[in-house]
C-alpha cells in the first residue's frame, strides 16, 4: 500500500477506471466481503511515474473515501496479516512502491487523519 477504500465509498464507480495499476475492484469483487470498492495492497504503486497523486482520490467524490495507509512492505507486514481489512495472496508485504515525502504520520492506516489531502 498505498492507499486503502474506507466504509465511506458510495459506490459510484468515479475512481475503477483512474486507476493506472487496475488495482481497484467493486464490490462484487471485493474479496474482505465488504460493500465497498477495494484496492489491492500488492499492486498499488500510490499512482507512482503515472500521476502527481493517487488519481483514486482526484476522482472520488465522497471526502474522506480514500486514505493514506502503510506502506506494503516487510517492515509492516505485521499491519496487513490477519488484518480484516485486506485479504492478502502469496504476495504479501512484496515491497510495494510508496511515496516517501507521505510521513507514517500521516498514513495511520485509515484514520481520519490520513485523508489525502
Ligand atoms: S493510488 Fe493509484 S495505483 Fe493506487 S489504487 Fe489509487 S489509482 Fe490505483
Ligand atoms: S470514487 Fe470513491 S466513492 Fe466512488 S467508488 Fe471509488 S472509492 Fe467509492
Amino acid at each position: 500500500m498505498a492507499v486503502r477504500i474506507t466504509d465511506l465509498c458510495i459506490s459510484c464507480d468515479a475512481c475503477l477506471d483512474e486507476c493506472p495499476t487496475a488495482s481497484i475492484v467493486n464490490e462484487d469483487d471485493n474479496p474482505t466481503g465488504e460493500d465497498t470498492y477495494y484496492v489491492n495492497p500488492a499492486t498499488c504503486t500510490e499512482c507512482i511515474g503515472d500521476h502527481d497523486s493517487p488519481a483514486c482520490q482526484a476522482a472520488c467524490p465522497t471526502d474522506g473515501c480514500i486514505v493514506w495507509d502503510l506502506p506494503y512492505d516487510e517492515e509492516h507486514k505485521a499491519h496487513f496479516e490477519g488484518n480484516d481489512l485486506y485479504v492478502l495472496g502469496e504476495d504479501a508485504a512484496n515491497n510495494q512502491e510508496f511515496r516517501p515525502e507521505v510521513s507514517m504520520e500521516d498514513r495511520k492506516a485509515g484514520d481520519v487523519d490520513s485523508v489525502i489531502e
